[in-house]
């Protein structure tokens, strides 16, 4: 076998075809495309309008075991199987991919373009800064964080009377109520549209939102791996007035707004959702949103491109949407459901999109059901849960890799004991997707290192464990060709009956629902609420925000909240710290543990070998 190059000389040794060909190809209609350059585009809403009638295709769900340090492979199968479907099987197809996060492209993972002969190019338009969509979220973020403070600072300065005057100043001799400040009247149950006619009280209840600093959940976000901004103190200018705050950062791709782009389904509803955000709760205990900060036509102003899903391609020419952001850790990690109801609409009935959930099948794909397929509405037909030789004998209890040394010889070697036991751990994860009643097929990603009597053990406990099928696939290494048997297993798939369900019931009480998760999915045997936790259960039930579903804030690295048990963990009792909720997004986030929302640089970040040729504006170094 030859040796395959790195990603980035495989991704530079295609040229991509135009993408306003490649829009076209795919049925764009000329004016639904706007272009970004030449190899970037973006897709207009009004598509779905015009595809209404069409049936949608076949939705296919990636998610995989556990994640190890020795990567499993999920971005990678993805792309390689819509290679084999599209360019192999001549099959319509789109994948829906999400955007890398700037943290781990220069921190420690890499970018996330897929790998080898299976990757999404020009891979360093992908993993940069692609159309700016990430650099809107952490604009709108940060303008609410501001404006929180400030109102916080303005209300503590001045009394209710200097404070009306300037919320609603006179401007050519006149009062008047912008059509925001007009929402909050409404909701304050005060109808009057003449700013001279409020009385004294309606005056402090229209310009006080009285804020509580200590309430305050909403966080500033940057797309930077920096660990020490995960507590810092605001304010603290004289300017200030000693108005300081505790706060933190958190990932931008883990913000609300992040999460609202990838979980509306048109500008009004993110319009809504923008509003619905809630920021702190007032010291008489009513939730405060961005509506009442003003805030959210300026933030609907900032994401009005952002929502709209990146068209790219796959090495082979098949059509890539691009779009929301990944950490299915603390964040729900899926792509757009705009992204993929257009992708289904111009595949059309015997096309297939592939859709990407993050981490293993126990985070992305619970979310993925849970959370986003109850927005969509849509039902997926298969799930392709993704495996490795070498990471399922770190499931069984092979040693743990440092990064620059050679991989023990347990990951190289044959070893079919370690494996059998790790096997474990993809047992689990097949139950997990079989709870939601949807068939899966189990893609074996192929090292050079695995042995034949490895691969095909993996395949046998898939099988017995009740997969649908499982196939061994080689598209890192041989591109869309070496994932044919894993297309066709997934065309067999999408035909085999399925038995869609949710696992819980939105109605159910907060704790329950979390419990649900921690039992059937993490197999917990129960969980711990910390006296926080239990705080935020009983305000947000009273606030009305209990029949939300659950985003869980929990370790990629374990089915517990213990990053170093491996395999199917069992015994343990899953600690909540905190919740919180993102009620414009719309979900409440229990944080397991103690997962920060930032991630932190390692020794040796990966943007030590990232640089740029000025001769020829060539990007070296990303993988
Ligand atoms: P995930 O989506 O599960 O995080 P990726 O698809 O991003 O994983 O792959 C992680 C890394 O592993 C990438 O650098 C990719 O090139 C590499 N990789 C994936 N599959 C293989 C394989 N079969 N052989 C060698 N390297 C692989």
């Amino acid at each position: 076998q030859k040796p395959v190059p790195s990603d980035i000389v495989i991704s530079r040794s295609c040229v991509p075809k135009s993408i306003d060909c490649l829009a076209k190809e795919v049925g764009l209609l000329t004016d639904e495309v706007q272009l970004y350059g030449k190899t970037k585009a973006k897709v207009q809403l009004n598509i779905i309008k015009r595809l209404q009638a069409q049936p949608d295709g076949k939705y296919v769900v990636v998610t995989g075991i556990t994640p190890t340090p020795l990567g499993e492979g999920k971005s990678t199968t993805t792309i390689g199987l819509v290679q084999a479907l599209g360019a192999h099987l001549k099959l319509n197809v789109f994948a829906c991919v999400r955007q890398p996060s700037q943290g781990p492209t220069f921190g420690i993972k890499g970018g996330a373009a897929g790998g080898g002969y299976s990757q999404v190019i020009p891979m360093e338009e992908f993993n940069l800064h692609l159309t700016g969509d990430i650099h809107a979220i952490t604009a709108a973020n940060n303008l609410v964080a501001a404006a929180i403070d400030a109102r916080i600072f303005h209300e503590a300065t001045q009394s209710d009377k200097a404070l009306y005057n300037r919320l609603v100043p006179l401007s050519g001799g006149e009062r008047k109520f912008s059509p925001i400040q007009l929402n909050r009247l409404k909701k304050l149950g005060i109808e009057k549209t003449d700013p001279n006619a409020l009385t004294e009280e309606e005056i402090t209840r229209f310009a006080r939102l009285d804020i509580d600093p200590s309430s305050v959940t909403w966080q500033r976000v940057l797309d930077t791996n920096d660990r020490f901004l995960r507590k810092i103190t605001i304010g603290q200018s004289p300017t200030e007035k000693g108005y300081t705050r505790e706060a933190q950062f958190d990932i931008t791709v883990a913000s609300e707004i992040m999460a609202v782009l990838a979980l509306t389904s048109s500008l009004e509803d993110m319009r809504q959702r923008l509003a619905k955000m809630v920021v702190a709760t007032s010291r008489s205990g009513q939730p405060i949103t961005s509506e009442d900060l003003g805030v959210s036509g300026a933030l609907t102003v900032l994401m009005k491109d952002a929502i709209k899903p990146n068209l790219m391609q796959t090495l082979e020419g098949t059509p890539v949407f691009v779009h929301a952001g990944p950490f299915a850790n603390i964040a729900h990690g899926n792509s757009s459901i705009l992204a993929d109801k257009i992708a289904l609409k111009l595949v059309g009935a015997n096309g297939f999109v592939v859709t990407e959930a993050g981490f293993g099948a126990d985070i992305g794909m619970e979310k993925f059901f849970n959370i986003k397929c109850r927005y969509s509405g849509l039902r997926p037909h298969v799930v392709v849960l993704v495996a490795t030789v070498r990471a399922l004998k770190m499931h069984g209890g092979g040693p743990t890799v440092t990064a620059g040394v050679p991989l023990p010889k347990e990951y190289t070697e044959e070893n079919l004991e370690l494996l059998e036991k790790g096997c474990s751990n993809m047992r689990k994860q097949i139950e997990n997707a079989q709870h939601f009643g949807v068939p899966v097929v189990v893609a074996v990603n192929g090292f050079k290192t695995d042995t034949e009597a490895e691969l095909d053990l993996i395949c046998s406990i898939a099988k017995a464990a009740g997969a649908f099928d499982a196939v061994r696939c080689f598209h890192w290494a041989e591109g869309g060709a070496g994932a044919v048997a894993l297309g066709e297993a997934v065309q067999r798939a999408s035909t085999a009956p399925s038995n869609f369900k949710f696992l819980y019931d939105l109605e159910l009480p907060i704790a329950d629902k979390i419990r649900i998760i921690a039992q059937k999915i993490y197999g917990a045997d129960d969980i711990e609420l910390l006296p926080e936790a239990q705080r935020k259960v009983e305000l947000y039930t009273k606030q009305g925000f209990s029949s939300l579903p659950i985003c869980m804030a929990k370790t990629h690295l374990s089915l517990s909240h213990e990053a170093d048990k491996k395999g199917v963990p069992t015994g343990f009792i899953l600690p909540i710290r905190d919740i919180r909720a993102s009620v414009g997004a719309g979900f409440l986030y229990p944080l397991v543990g103690t997962m920060p929302t930032i991630p932190g640089l390692p020794t040796r970040p990966c943007f030590y070998d990232i640089d740029l040729d000025p001769e020829t504006e060539q990007v070296n170094g990303l993988f």
